[in-house]
């Protein structure tokens, strides 16, 4: 097999295609990873949350790693990594437009676009406040690698 560079165009193309990431957090010096759904749109990628760990984690160290990846085979797959910068979209007039812009790209990216980012969420026998929390990732830095069989 072969395993080259991938274009930023092409990289672009499995962010657009791909729905599941895995996002890449530092707290105290201890990395985190979770899988996030997301839609990308020109510079960022948009989400959403209930309110949690990774949240105030990433309010404190904004500073994030996304990976997305579409693997068919061991031989033949392709991997995006994006290092970025974590934005709350909060409700106020100034970021109005983002969040609506983030909810209508969510919106058309998938059936029940909501989960499992916003569902009842109970965690050591207690349910967390249910409040939407929009947020987008900037895509500072963008790298992929596709592996190729033969
Ligand atoms: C396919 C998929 C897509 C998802 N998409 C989204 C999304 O778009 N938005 C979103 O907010 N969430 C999404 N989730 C859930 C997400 O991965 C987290 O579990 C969730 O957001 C809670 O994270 P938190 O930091 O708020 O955890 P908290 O509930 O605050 O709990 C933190 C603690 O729980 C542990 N923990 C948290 N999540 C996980 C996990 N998934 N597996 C194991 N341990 C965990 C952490 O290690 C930590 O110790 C998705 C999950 C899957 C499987």
């Amino acid at each position: 097999m072969l395993i080259e560079s991938m274009t930023r165009e092409a990289s672009i193309d499995l962010l657009k295609r791909a729905r599941v990431a895995r996002l890449g957090y530092i707290h105290d010096g201890q990395p985190y990873i979770v899988p996030m759904l997301f839609a990308y749109n020109v510079d960022y990628l948009y989400s959403i949350s209930t309110a949690g760990q990774k949240i105030d984690w990433m309010r404190i160290n904004p500073r994030v790693c996304v990976e997305v990846d579409d693997l068919v085979t061991a031989q033949q797959w392709e991997t995006v990594i994006v290092l970025g910068q974590y934005e709350d979209l909060p409700h106020t007039e100034e970021h109005e437009t983002s969040r609506a812009h983030a909810h209508a790209l969510l919106q058309s990216s998938r059936p029940a676009w909501w989960e499992p980012g916003y569902v009842k969420t109970i965690v050591g026998g207690k349910e967390r406040p249910l409040e939407v929390l929009y947020f987008r990732i900037r895509i500072d830095q963008i790298s992929g690698r596709r592996g190729l069989p033969g």
